[in-house]
């Protein structure tokens, strides 16, 4: 039986982000993952207890989610309440999930303050965003999870290829 594959429920198109929306990936060898059984979804921002929808947030000041896990960053709304905690939990959530699953690989979304893994937004809530990763994203790397964009499926799939 192929190894489990964590993804960002968002992805799965299930309506979680802070809009209330999904944002499926619409690709036929997620779809071939998808009918294999082997995509298992969740979203560290519910998990961390935040409602959907929710007020957009971003990793302060430029950092990003290692500097949050080492204290040194904050993740505001733009509304500007502290969802730090809430984002580090869903995160460590997440992690527990994927480890009681069985997953050694997690497909996240880009640019979220949870889930990028390649870049986010830089905390002015301008759309300015730079090379960075997010909360969970950087504790599924310390957890030793290999994480993947949606950008990176050519990436993704040449892994897969070879360690099935
Ligand atoms: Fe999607 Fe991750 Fe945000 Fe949940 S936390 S809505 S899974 S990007």
């Amino acid at each position: 039986m192929p190894a489990k594959i964590f993804i960002s429920a968002c992805l799965l198109g299930r309506p979680v982000r802070y809009d209330g929306k999904g944002k499926p990936l619409h690709d036929p060898f997620v779809e071939r993952l998808k009918a294999e059984g082997r995509l298992v979804g969740y979203c560290p921002e519910q998990a961390g207890g935040l409602p959907t929808p929710r007020p957009p947030a971003e990793i302060e000041s430029g950092m990003n989610g290692g500097d949050v896990l080492a204290g040194r960053a904050r993740v505001l709304e733009v509304t500007g309440g502290d969802v730090t905690a809430e984002f580090i939990e869903g995160g460590k959530r997440a992690v527990a999930f994927a480890q009681e699953q069985g997953c050694k690989v997690a497909l996240l979304i880009d640019g979220s303050p949870s889930c990028g893994s390649g870049f986010i937004y830089d905390g002015s809530f301008s759309g300015s965003r730079h090379p960075g990763f997010g909360v969970t994203a950087a504790l599924m790397r310390q957890a030793g999870i290999e994480v993947f964009s949606d950008r990176e499926l050519d990436r993704l799939s040449a892994h897969i290829a070879q360690t099935g």
